[in-house]
């Protein structure tokens, strides 16, 4: 079948996608199942962020086209081909961010950021658009937790410091013995020498490339390095070495990367072949994957330095380095490995479940009362559930019952005239009268209990 007729029946399906209103190809819903993951993970984010001392930014997800176009430099294409780009009413050309670090260097040029303390250290939180083929591990809207350190000097403490913080993210999540891969990608001083040599390299095995390295073999020969094609890959073996290249100020900065690396013992494998997609990133470059079979689900995080990026915006020279990791990836991998998000409990929210409450009404007339007790006992920070809307007690129950709640409290009339409730264990079935001032503590009790 022709490429034309593929791209006609894709768009024929899509088109049928949208009359029946599904999700947008390559774009998920995150449902209540997925939320302990999504609890788990941005917590632990914020977590260590607040540790590392590094502070929220949010940029729009909208920028100008052109912020993305200029920081990509030689593989301006890729980007555009992936970018989902639109011309607003007023004639402005926009798009929906690929990645983060764009957006985050203009608005620390915007807002004058380089007056304050340097480095600055940024986290950020939200969703990436790309419009590339879906397939495992890659979702067209994906969720990226981003850290940026920008300003001060080049130092390698910071590389180590952003790994530093991946690695530990990892561990809280519970992602054992992830594989690092690091390697250096020099500067403007090495970097073209080597990309004369790799040239020459893979000019003289034209013939045996894809098309696509054929064609960016003259523009962009780094990324030969980074192509999966199995012909390529196999070039790859023999291909010349970036480490062997590296400048001596390079060389010393990689080298002292590793050392901070061995100072708090995070194991690495140097990969020479690793690069990165993007023009402006230089020296440092990095990416954890799982190990075991998860590997295959891509890595899990990954970043570099990027010393020319501000520039290229119209900057000053601002040493940088970051990295992200993909939500959505990070929960593939933990369901993968069967690693709860929380403490005790499984997968379904088990562990939440032992601490709610469920609150059931006995008559119509109580119904009311009902839904102001549960009200206070909202206020109060518990988690309750109920079924009030449903007439019969056993019917409320039932949904207790469904919800995996162990503890209910019910209110009938006679409770109602009393002041009191009843405390049922839903398990034992054992029950108690209890009055209403006595009900928090009760409950505070019980459920800390558990
Ligand atoms: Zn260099
Ligand atoms: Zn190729």
């Amino acid at each position: 079948m022709s490429p034309n007729n593929d791209a006609k029946k894709e768009k024929e399906k899509d088109q049928a996608a949208a009359r029946s209103f599904q999700a947008v190809k390559g774009m998920h819903d995150v449902l209540p199942v997925d939320e302990p993951y999504w609890e788990k993970i941005e917590g632990a984010a914020r977590g260590l962020a607040r540790r590392y001392g590094f502070s929220r930014i949010e940029p729009p997800v909208l920028e100008f086209a052109e912020l993305y176009n200029k920081t990509s430099g030689e593989a301006t294409d890729v980007v555009q081909k992936e970018m989902y780009t639109l011309k607003t009413k007023g004639g402005d050309f926009l798009a929906l961010r690929p990645e983060y670090t764009p957006g985050i260097a203009r608005a620390y040029m915007e807002h004058g950021m380089s007056r304050l303390p340097q480095p600055q250290r940024l986290i950020a939180m939200g969703p990436i658009f790309r419009h590339e083929r879906p397939q495992l591990g890659r979702a067209r809207q994906f969720t990226q937790i981003d850290l940026e350190t920008l300003g001060g000097v080049s130092d390698p403490m910071y590389d180590a410091e952003t790994i530093s913080f991946f690695s530990d993210l990892l561990a809280e999540l519970k992602i054992k013995a992830p594989i690092l891969r690091l390697n250096s990608i020099g500067c403007r001083v090495c970097r073209p020498i080597y990309k004369k040599q790799l040239i020459t390299y893979y000019k003289s095995h034209e013939a045996e490339l894809c098309d696509d390295c054929r064609s960016r073999l003259e523009s962009n020969p780094l990324r030969l390095l980074d192509c999966k094609e199995p012909e390529c890959e196999k070039l790859k073996a023999d291909a010349p070495s970036i480490l062997d290249k590296l400048c001596i100020t390079c060389s010393n900065h990689f080298k002292e990367v590793l050392e901070y690396l061995d100072e708090v013992k995070i194991p690495y494998e140097l990969d020479p072949r690793l690069v990165r997609g993007l023009d402006y990133y230089s020296r440092t470059v990095f990416e954890f994957y799982a190990s075991g079979p998860e590997e295959e689900i891509g890595a899990v995080a990954a970043g570099g330095r990027y010393d020319y990026l501000m520039e290229t915006i119209g900057g000053h020279i601002t040493p940088a380095i970051g990295g992200a990791s993909g939500v959505e990836r990070l929960i593939a991998v933990m369901r993968a490995k069967e690693i709860a998000p929380n403490g005790n409990g499984s997968s379904n929210g088990a562990g939440i479940a032992s601490k709610r409450v469920f609150f059931a009404h006995a008559g119509d007339l109580s119904r009311k009362r009902s839904f102001a007790l549960v009200k206070m006992l909202r206020e109060k920070g518990f988690m309750v559930s109920e079924s009030l809307a449903k007439d019969s007690l056993g019917n409320q129950l039932k949904v207790a019952d469904k919800e995996g709640i162990g503890l209910a409290l019910i209110l009938g009339q006679k409770e109602m005239y009393e002041n009191t409730v009843i405390l049922r264990d839903l398990t034992s079935g054992i029950q108690e009268e209890l009055s209403v001032d006595r009900l928090v503590d009760e409950l505070k009790r019980r459920l800390s209990m558990k």
